[in-house]
């Protein structure tokens, strides 16, 4: 069993896969060819915003977005506590300072509360000035935007929605990727919507922002991209990818999505009574980028993960640490903090298989390992 089935999901889309990609190679536009263009066009309109630029990576997709705030030392900008790295990385990569915020227990999402009374605490040291918030949809729930987009407002923050994980998501009819002022998304391979490389997504409503955005990802290109008016990078979506990806979000759309919410909802059914499964808000919806459990403790998760690991079923710990425990980002006092809810959850979270191919057979033979470790 895998633990993201990609190898099954080639051989479903194999066919429009291999002639989209055999295009490409016969078209001899590799970058920024006319797939790129297509591909942000439909993006942009499934996601509901004006503008998709497409570029290198999830984490490029940030940082693109960071530069084009003009964000730096002496900035701070929010992050919550308990996602991948690399929400925390392009901050102090652009020399600003992350401040972490704790978490809800019940959606592992950035908790509005905490969220305030770390941004009042910067205001009162007054050593850092308040920039931006970048908010994360963890495991692909979207977080509490209604709430976070009041408090971004009030501060006068730009809100970042980190929708690496997110894509599909929804809240009402607000989809993931749309909310707060600019939103990203990452197409690695194990992402909600991958492609067969890296490969990264900014989304925007704003004109200017979309157009210095499209100057960064090609070295700061003026006029053409030997006329250069700025320092930027070099972060462009292959357009190989792109035509993967195109076909993707054509099998993402037509029935990828509602698959994971239905293997969510067997987990749900099998095992909702011996440990704590996901909890998704009314009005929510998921995209279901890991379907994470929480174990009784430590103890309980170590057995879990050797008895599926002996039926030869893979499991992960996302995340082991928590940002404010990886050391790269050094040990000053605010690293020092405790964060209750976040270094107590990443003890005893354990994310279990999960993609569009998983069979109702196969869920409830994972099910029946996680129950009879617990029911011993
Ligand atoms: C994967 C991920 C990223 C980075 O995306 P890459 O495409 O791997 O660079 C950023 N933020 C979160 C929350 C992620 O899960």
């Amino acid at each position: 069993m895998e633990f993201r089935d990609l190898k099954k999901q080639y051989q479903v889309l194999k066919p429009n896969i291999d002639l989209a990609i055999s295009e490409v190679l016969q078209e001899g536009s590799y970058i920024m060819g006319k797939q790129v263009m297509q591909l942000e066009e439909q993006l942009a309109e499934y996601v509901g915003v004006k503008h998709c630029i497409t570029c290198g990576n999830g984490t490029d997709a940030l940082s693109l977005i960071l530069m084009a705030l003009d964000i730096r030392k002496g900035d701070a900008v929010f992050i919550p506590n308990f996602t991948f790295f690399a929400t925390g990385e392009v901050v102090s990569f652009e020399g600003a300072t992350p401040i972490f915020v704790d978490i809800e227990e019940e959606t592992f999402n950035m908790d509005p509360i905490e969220l305030e009374k770390a941004i009042e605490e910067v205001i009162q040291e007054g050593k850092l000035k308040p920039k931006a918030i970048i908010v994360v949809d963890l495991f692909g729930l979207p977080a509490n935007y209604e709430v976070l987009e009041k408090i971004s407002q009030k501060h006068n923050l730009i809100l970042i929605e980190d929708g690496a994980q997110g894509f599909g998501g929804r809240i009402g009819d607000r989809k993931a990727c749309s909310f707060g002022d600019i939103a990203t998304t990452s197409f690695f391979p194990a992402k909600p919507l991958g492609c067969y490389g890296d490969g990264g997504a900014i989304f925007t409503n704003d004109d200017n922002m979309a157009e210095l955005l499209k100057s960064l990802r090609v070295h700061g290109k003026g006029s053409c991209k030997y006329d250069n008016v700025r320092i930027g990078m070099n972060s462009r979506l292959d357009t190989i990818q792109a035509a993967i990806l195109i076909q993707k979000l054509r099998a993402f759309i037509d029935y990828e999505l509602e698959a994971v919410n239905k293997v969510a909802e067997i987990y749900k059914r099998e095992l909702a009574d011996v440990v704590k499964v996901p909890h998704v808000p009314k009005g929510y919806y998921s995209s279901w980028a890991q379907y994470s459990i929480l174990c009784e403790n430590e103890k309980q998760r170590e057995n879990i993960i050797a008895r599926l690991k002996q039926k030869k079923i893979p499991s992960m710990v996302y995340y082991p640490k928590t940002m404010n425990q990886q050391i790269a980002f050094g040990s000053e006092e605010r690293v020092k903090k405790v964060f209750e809810v976040s270094e107590r959850i990443s003890k005893c979270i354990l994310a279990l298989p999960m993609h569009p191919y998983l069979t109702e057979e196969e869920i409830k033979a994972i099910c029946k390992e996680i129950r009879s470790t617990i029911c011993k």
